[in-house]
């Protein structure tokens, strides 16, 4: 069931276009997937707002969704399902184009400064990259392919059969701008605007290249190689310019932007900079001491467990954590010591453990020299 356009937007049934441009800017800032990347009922929310502020603000489409609802846009009503964010973004670029607002926003079609453009610039591109703890530790290099609109290889990226067929525009004579001079109360008024004919592009093309139909780009895959900083985590983004979806007809690529998914380690947790692990020992290992192996990121560590080790004591590796991603800090491993107890056991078992529980050396008899956690926030307030 498709919900009412005016909902979606938030507004009143007789809201002015100023209005729902404003709302439609609130709604697609707040589920923009810049700023909710990974959640997929934000993406839906973007897309049903574009969709929205397509049919009101257009005063011929919104009176017939006034008069007739959804039914009444027919084929015109098309869904957005089919396209990505940013080509809802090429068609809205205007309206956050010229305030504080746009820079939120990355790719579009938004060109800076005036003069001649070449083509329009491509969409960026997000893919996730799935990455293991040694891999985030020590940096790495990744091939990956990436389905995406390239350059089409038979025009070059030009959308033109052959050279013969791109001419210099004649509206414009190949500046890409045209100067318009209207009158106004307040005496002549001369304005430069884009070249409606060329796109601010200065030429036009005659023959179209057929593989491209003129796009000059067409949809295939690549594959991209790309060096990820040794520290990085979840949930963060690396951009890496150009390598987005081609331009058309020979406009600069969108960038390709990464998104960084940190794969679970089987037995080490992350916890910033450090790694933790959960050793379990055995009541006599600990008793006696030992010496183990532990899983680090980079392979086993041997550490030796002094006898009469505590449960809850911590080991530290210096410098086997992660590294920072924008610094030269280096995090530890942390080794919490667990004391195993046993749960089931046999009458034998009982009986010896039940003759060594009255022996004195089995009664708690904490360090009094290691301060306790208690000890320590009492000297923390009384100083
Ligand atoms: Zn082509
Ligand atoms: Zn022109």
């Amino acid at each position: 069931m498709k919900r009412d356009y005016y909902e979606v937007l938030g507004v009143a049934k007789n809201a002015s276009s100023d209005e729902i441009k404003k709302s439609y800017r609130k709604v697609a800032m707040q589920y923009h997937p810049d700023r909710n990347p990974g959640d997929k009922s934000a993406e839906e929310k973007f897309k049903e707002a574009a969709e929205a502020y397509e049919v009101l603000s257009d005063s011929e489409k919104r009176a017939q969704y006034d008069r007739y609802g959804h039914a009444g846009l027919g084929t015109n009503g098309r869904g957005f399902g089919g396209m990505n964010t940013e080509d809802i973004f090429s068609q809205f670029g205007d309206i956050f184009g010229d305030d504080i607002f746009g820079s939120f926003f990355g790719g579009g079609n938004r060109r800076g400064g005036g003069g001649r453009a070449r083509g329009v610039r491509g969409s960026n591109l997000r893919v996730k990259l799935k990455l293991n703890f040694e891999e985030i530790a020590k940096g790495v290099s990744k091939n990956i392919k990436v389905k995406k609109y390239v350059v089409c290889s038979t025009c070059g990226g030009n959308g033109a059969k052959d050279k013969g067929s791109v001419q210099t525009c004649h509206t414009c004579g190949g500046s890409g701008q045209v100067r318009r001079v209207s009158n106004t109360f307040l005496g002549q008024m001369q304005t430069v605007t884009t070249c409606p004919t060329c796109n601010g592009e200065g030429t036009t093309v005659t023959t179209k290249c057929q593989v491209c139909k003129g796009e000059g780009r067409i949809y295939g895959e690549e594959t991209v190689t790309i060096d990820i900083p040794a520290g990085v985590q979840d949930g963060m983004q690396l951009s890496v310019g150009g390598r987005g979806n081609a331009g058309e007809r020979g406009g600069p690529a969108g960038d390709l932007i990464i998104l960084v998914e940190e794969e679970q380690h089987p037995e080490l947790h992350r916890d910033g900079l450090n790694v933790a692990f959960e050793l379990h020992l055995s009541f006599t290992d600990a008793v006696f001491g030992t010496q183990v192996e532990v899983p680090t990121i980079d392979g086993k560590a041997k550490i030796k467990i002094p006898a009469g080790t505590q449960s809850g004591k911590i080991f530290r590796l210096k410098g086997k954590g992660f590294p920072g991603v924008n610094s030269y800090e280096k995090g530890d491993q942390l080794i919490h010591v667990n004391l195993w107890t046993p749960q089931n056991l046999t009458q034998e078992e009982k009986s010896m453990l039940e003759k060594l529980g009255s022996s004195p050396n089995f009664q708690p008899k904490p360090d009094k020299n290691e301060r306790s956690f208690f000890d320590k926030v009492r000297e923390m307030f009384s100083s």
